[in-house]
């Protein structure tokens, strides 16, 4: 295999600089910029905000400004970004978990690396899969039905006793905002 198809392959794997590459082959930058420069003109590989990502990656990332929601397109506010970790350094991205539960099912189980959020009372990261959500409270930070998550059981219930709202696992909560988003909002669901 040629150093070029050798490029892509390592791109692919989640090499994101010039630098990082050239440390691979153990050859000078610059002749690493000639191969970008030449997967870049066969359209092979783009470069965006000084990352080297390859030409199919690329559609993922807004060319300017917020991330927006892979589900919604809302801009992302970090405080309630839904971030899912895909294999090759690629991600999926949502304004909030209510957005983020739903592309759970886009998503195939082999490439799926993690997937974080941020707790809502102390905006510590957490993994999606062990937070507890409340879904359909009365509080609504971003979208309806709203889904809010929280690394603690406790805090979940007790922001539930005062906004409303069904404390779910992730499983149990991917299915809800489903079913909830297919008879529309607000509706009673039994648990
Ligand atoms: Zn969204
Ligand atoms: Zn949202």
């Amino acid at each position: 295999m040629d150093r070029k198809e050798q490029i892509v392959e390592l791109i692919a794997q989640g090499y994101r600089n010039v630098k990082a590459l050239a440390q691979h082959f153990g050859v000078s930058l610059m002749t690493i910029y000639r191969d970008v420069r030449e997967l870049e003109k066969d359209g092979r590989i783009v470069r965006k905000h000084g990352e080297l990502l390859l030409k199919e990656e690329a559609g993922e990332i807004p060319e300017e400004g917020m991330p927006t929601c892979a589900y919604c397109t809302k801009p992302i506010e970090k405080r309630l970004e839904f971030t899912y970790r895909l294999r090759r350094g690629r991600t999926v991205r949502a304004c909030c978990a209510h957005c983020g539960l739903l592309l759970y099912k886009n998503i195939k189980e082999e490439d799926l690396e993690s997937c974080m959020t941020w707790d809502f009372i102390n905006c510590r990261p957490i993994s999606c899969f062990s937070a507890w959500y409340v879904v359909s409270s009365s509080a609504t930070p971003c979208c309806l039905p709203s889904a809010i998550a929280f690394s603690s059981k406790d805090d979940a219930e007790k922001f539930a006793r005062g906004f409303g709202g069904y404390v779910m696992n992730f499983e149990t909560a991917v299915d809800a905002v489903q079913e909830l988003m297919k008879r529309g909002t607000p509706v009673r669901i039994k648990m």
